[in-house]
């Protein structure tokens, strides 16, 4: 089974969290090395994680394109 960006996103966090198993960890890196939208959004999501463990306000990082995050919109809001 191949994993899209979708899947990739979805487990985004429980992936930086070590709370994946080792299968879905070894699919997700395998992804990253060769996708740069999702390689951002790591990028990106370990960016806010600090940000909310600093207890300060949450604001999406700089580096976290318009383009970028209207996309993710587009593509959570189609999956409902
Ligand atoms: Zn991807």
């Amino acid at each position: 089974m191949r994993i899209d960006c979708k899947h990739v996103w979805q487990y985004i966090s429980a992936y930086i969290d070590g709370e994946v198993d080792a299968e879905l960890r070894e699919r997700i890196e395998r992804h990253l090395e060769t996708c740069e939208i999702c390689s951002a959004v790591l990028d990106s999501t370990r960016n806010v994680i600090v940000l909310v463990a600093d207890e300060r306000v949450f604001e999406l990082p700089a580096g976290f394109s318009e383009r970028l995050h209207d996309r993710l919109e587009e593509e959570f809001l189609s999956e409902t």
